[in-house]
């Protein structure tokens, strides 16, 4: 028969939902997730794009210091929330918005889940891509969110290093269990380059995360050295992907191709 009103709103909320969330994933922490995450949404943005993101990690939230929207009380009506704007064009709802000051969230799963639902169903608008930063592994909220928000892809972070890439595999794994296709592999912290003599030398190996995904038969979408602009600007809240350095093309180049 005949699909009910309700039935068929649901059906276009979740077509709705699976063209737009690209998630964004690490078996460890401290591989440069956060840092990944902003400057897409940057670049993205730059390339025309109406982005949003949604900063997940709710252990260690860093996407206000990242985009600048430190302390900022997301605006909310009828329960629903609006997207804080950042300097960037795009509008951003971080767990680290809705609590006070430097506390500590020590939420159980269910209340986190819950919590991250609702910045992924605020008020988007027009909003076409949403990107979310994950928290790092695979627990609770790792899988709600692919199970109730269904991506429509992963971008999977490691450092070249043999450790960093066992996790992510991991990682990978959960994700093509839950049926989330792997965008690709982003190999970040490869290569530092000496600013006193411009020496190249590789503190976490290279190339261990393309030969990974090339094993795995997953796309490789690039590398991002390790450079200390990279620390300094995102401390500063200005993500290189805003500016024409060489660490900005390296995220703009990385954009280009998981948009394609
Ligand atoms: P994660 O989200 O995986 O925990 P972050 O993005 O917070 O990792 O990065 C951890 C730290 O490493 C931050 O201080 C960040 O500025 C720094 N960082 C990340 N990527 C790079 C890089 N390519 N070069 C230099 N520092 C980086």
């Amino acid at each position: 028969g005949q699909p009910g009103v309700s039935e068929v709103r649901v059906a276009m909320t979740a077509d709705k939902v699976q063209r737009r969330i690209i998630a964004v994933g690490s078996g460890k922490g401290g591989v440069g997730k956060s840092t990944l995450s902003a400057n897409l949404a940057v670049a993205m943005s730059r390339l025309g794009r109406k982005v949003g993101l949604v900063d997940a990690d709710i252990y260690g939230p860093s996407q206000p210091r990242l985009l600048q929207t430190e302390g900022i009380k997301p605006r909310a009506k009828d329960s629903k929330m609006f997207p804080v704007p950042s300097p960037f064009g795009f509008g951003v709802l971080s767990m680290g918005n809705l609590i006070e000051g430097d506390k500590a969230i020590a939420w159980r799963g269910p209340m986190a889940s819950g919590a991250l639902g609702q910045l992924i169903d605020a008020d988007w608008g027009d909003t076409e891509i949403l990107i979310v930063d994950l928290p790092p592994g695979t627990g609770d909220v790792q899988l709600t969110m692919l199970q109730r928000h269904k991506p429509v892809g992963a971008v999977i972070v490691s450092t070249p290093q043999d450790l960093a890439l066992i996790d992510a595999t991991r990682a990978m794994q959960l994700f093509n269990q839950a049926g989330v296709p792997i965008i690709g592999v982003v190999e970040n912290m490869a290569g530092y380059m000496c600013p006193h003599c411009g020496e190249v030398s590789d503190p976490f190996g290279s190339g261990g995360a393309e030969a990974e995904a090339a094993r795995l038969g997953e796309a490789f979408l690039g590398r991002i050295p390790l450079t200390i602009k990279i620390r300094q600007d995102s401390d500063a809240g200005q993500p290189p992907a805003a500016g024409d350095s060489p660490e900005g093309q390296a995220f703009l180049a990385i954009a280009r191709r998981v948009l394609t």
